[in-house]
């Protein structure tokens, strides 16, 4: 098991290609560590190994934080709360995704840029059943469970997706309000390719709002980025990478089209409200082409072999 610090008392796992993290509070403002996000599905026994290999045997959160719902941040929740008796918060946005209430609205795999963007339309998109457990954030008075944190209200990936900062370092764990790599790659995702970019393109259905939260992030100026997926970014390079992708967000970060890029899905506290039709481009179908020769490539091989 290979995991990696972050800042003091921080620590992260990449587990696939998206990553955990571990907050453990200072002493004399409150006790324990908390989980933020969960990974896959099948990523449980991993995150027990590390949490026991950092707190000692037996160990277990004072609370899991989730700062969005989608699969690959939430899929092995139910896994850790077989071992774990604790709460798990998300933002009130995000917890009809969470009980099976809604689902999020499609991806959208005619972004471009990447295996991932086109992978994206198999991704679920009701991720897990947490009902009983999941709890909302409180938005004015924070986490009692991590007292010294500021959550920060970051939607746009998705409507209800939280960051948290840390002020006394500057420490900012992003979620997918950004991505430290190239998020629509396989090869940037499995990789370690170190570049901040905004949030994974094929899962983001509200540009508008990722644009202005990227806005509200860059602002607070932070030293360490570590975000749901690529490695950590550090020093005055990381801070005004972030503040660039502020600037520039549109040339950046938003897709040149796509389902999302002119009309934003719609969501309230009861799930999505309202999803854009979605209409082919003519890149889109170069690329499906472009898959399917390489499948049929793929099977015309293994079937010589
Ligand atoms: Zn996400
Ligand atoms: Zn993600």
């Amino acid at each position: 098991m290979k995991y990696f610090q972050v800042a003091q008392g921080v620590w992260g796992m990449k587990l696939f290609y998206v990553n955990v993290y571990m907050i453990a509070n200072r002493r004399d403002f409150a006790k324990g560590w908390v989980l933020v996000d969960a990974g896959p599905a099948g990523s449980g026994d991993k995150i027990i190994k590390m949490a026991e290999n950092l707190f000692g045997k037996g160990t277990q959160p004072n609370a899991i934080i989730l700062t969005h719902g989608h699969a690959d941040h939430s899929g092995s929740v139910p896994e850790l709360l077989k071992h774990w008796d604790v709460p798990v918060y998300a933002h009130e946005f995000e917890i009809p995704y969470l009980t099976g209430q809604s689902a999020y609205p499609p991806a959208d795999p005619s972004v471009g840029h990447g295996l991932m963007s086109l992978l994206s339309v198999f991704f679920s998109r009701s991720p897990v059943d947490l009902s009983g457990h999941i709890k909302p954030v409180n938005m004015a008075g924070g986490l009692d469970e991590l007292p010294e944190w500021r959550v920060v209200f970051t939607p746009g990936h998705s409507p209800g997706h939280i960051s948290l900062f840390f002020p006394l370092n500057t420490t900012l764990i992003a979620g997918d309000a950004v991505a430290t790599t190239h998020a629509e790659s396989a090869i940037g995702l499995l990789g370690d390719v170190k570049k901040l970019s905004g949030p994974p393109m094929y899962m983001t259905p509200d540009w508008a709002s990722a644009e202005q939260s990227v806005g509200i992030l860059a602002q607070l100026e932070p030293r360490i980025i570590a975000a749901g997926h690529g490695p950590v970014l550090r020093g005055r390079e990381a801070t005004e990478a972030l503040k660039q992708l502020s600037a520039n967000f549109n040339a950046i970060a938003v897709p040149s089209s796509g389902r999302y890029v002119d009309k934003p899905a719609v969501a309230d506290e009861t799930g999505t409200k309202y999803i854009p039709p979605f209409t082919v481009s003519t890149k889109f179908k170069a690329a499906t082409i472009l898959l399917g020769m390489l499948a049929g490539f793929m099977i015309t091989k293994q079937i010589r072999a």
